[in-house]
């Protein structure tokens, strides 16, 4: 075969000619479009893969996140995506699915959890693992907590995979088990001993949402900081005695006091990056009246701060909380007979520090208050979430978000702290800039109850559908290559 005329040849000539003469142009040639997914298409899909899930029951307790996992992986490995299940417990595993980047720059993690709150049947129009369609509601437990993110994660895979999306990033989904109550079979465990195979920059998690009020978007909240719960023990001692000869010591009566002057007691104001563009974003979006307290409690005039606070904790008591550490009295234990004076008695203090609380100074200042040789006062054993590091404003996750959020929905983000804590703060420990987000959902549907946790729970097919494609825009500006192919 001669090897001027060898195929092989020819064709390597070509190519050699073709880039050579094709250069000039495609150094002035811009990346090509990215393709778009086929949004109809995703949509069915969407709601195929979150019917099947929602119709999973996975309350927890017990949890029994198996068979949700298990559909996860085949879904996932159908596609040739690889998927790794990690657990303590056979019946709560974890999935972790990995697509790979050219390690340009550090890996996007995007985590949901597939367990879910119990439910009550009684309260359930709808059966709670039934996922029904009507009206333009999907109904089911987990529709808005954490489903909605489940599916969205799987979607954001199975559309970078199938569309082959360059990526600069690794970008890993995990779907957690046990976040409802159990995170040392989710979070915990993978955070402790797999951090390796999550290890991300910028995680993108539950725990923010797009509010309608008549319809109407208004805002979005993005969690980008959680307040800490801790617990704080009140104990009372005392002389025992007859309840016919009442005593001066009486532990009860020392408690009562301690509790109520804890309950009169608000730590000083705390805020934070988080909290001031909150409350500063806020006021450009509300009443006069209440732009008024929000630029006071950020404002440096103590005094008015001081008097919106004070509103603040009558009319918007999750602000006042925002605001600082919080504490409440929660429980309260003691005495056993009617005519028996009880040595002692005990109060918990459900305790949510705000991000940088100097816990020795807090209990300081309890004790000052409470003022009372015969109430200890202590930090209980009970298990608390990490410190979360800071999370920045200016960072390219946050701006991402503020985007996507502005294309899709055309309103304001507000960073959030939320006073309650989320898996985040287990990520967050570890230096990843999380994010919470999540789909609109009508403020009316929360008294309705159809909320997180309420005795039912739906997501309007259409706003599912919305934050895919929000979802998706995130995703894309953080992780796809940025290298002209
Ligand atoms: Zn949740």
């Amino acid at each position: 075969m001669s090897l001027s005329r060898s195929p092989a040849f020819s064709a390597r000539g070509a190519l050699v000619l073709a880039a050579f003469v094709a250069l000039p142009a495609a150094a002035q040639r811009r990346a090509p479009e990215p393709q778009q997914p086929n949004w109809p298409q995703v949509e069915a899909e969407t709601m195929q893969h979150f019917q099947a899930l929602l119709r999973f029951d996975t309350s927890d307790p017990p949890g029994n996140e198996k068979p949700a996992a298990d559909y996860l992986k085949q879904v996932l490995e159908r596609e040739g995506i690889p998927v790794e299940i990690i657990s303590i417990e056979p019946n709560r595993p974890n999935v972790v699915a990995t697509l790979k980047g050219n390690g340009s720059k550090r890996p996007l993690l995007i985590m949901a959890h597939t367990d879910v709150v119990n439910v009550d049947p009684a309260k359930w129009t709808h059966p709670a693992f039934s996922a029904t369609r009507e009206g333009g509601y999907v109904y089911g437990r987990g529709a808005v907590d954490d489903k909605d993110n489940v599916v969205a994660g799987l979607m954001m895979m199975l559309t970078l995979k199938r569309l082959n999306v360059p990526l600069d990033r690794d970008v890993i989904f995990l779907a957690e088990a046990g976040e409802e109550g159990a995170t040392r079979v989710g979070i915990q465990l993978m955070t402790r001993d797999h951090w390796s195979k999550i290890d991300a920059e910028y995680c993108l998690a539950e725990g923010g949402n797009v509010t309608r009020m008549n319809g109407q978007v208004k805002f979005a909240s993005v969690q980008t900081l959680e307040k800490i719960p801790r617990g704080i023990e009140l104990t009372a001692t005392g002389p025992a005695g007859h309840g016919s000869v009442p005593l001066r010591g009486n532990a009860i009566v020392h408690l009562a006091a301690a509790v109520a002057k804890v309950g009169a007691y608000r730590t000083p104001i705390r805020l934070n990056e988080t909290t001031r563009a909150y409350f500063q974003r806020l006021a450009g979006i509300s009443t006069p009246a209440e732009a008024a307290r929000y630029l006071a409690v950020i404002g440096a005039d103590g005094a008015r701060a001081a008097a919106a606070d004070e509103q603040l904790y009558d009319l918007e008591p999750r602000h006042a909380s925002m605001l600082r550490t919080s504490v409440s009295p929660n429980i309260i234990t003691g005495g056993y007979r009617s005519n028996v004076i009880p040595s002692e008695a005990k109060a918990t203090l459900d305790v949510r520090m705000a991000p940088g609380e100097d816990t020795t100074a807090l209990l300081e200042s309890l004790r000052r208050v409470i003022d009372d040789p015969a109430v200890k006062v202590a930090f209980s054993g009970r298990a608390s979430r990490p410190q979360t590091g800071i999370q920045r404003l200016d960072s390219e996750g946050f701006k991402a978000i503020e985007a996507a959020v502005t294309r899709h929905y055309n309103t304001v983000t507000l960073p959030t702290m939320s006073t309650g804590a989320t898996d985040m703060a287990y990520v967050r420990e570890k230096g990843t800039q999380c994010y919470g987000i999540g789909p609109a959902l009508d403020f009316e549907d929360g008294a309705k109850g159809f909320g997180a946790h309420s005795d039912q729970e739906r997501i309007l097919e259409s706003e599912l559908h919305r934050f895919v494609r929000f979802k998706w825009d995130i995703v894309e500006q953080l992780a796809r290559s940025t290298r002209i192919p």
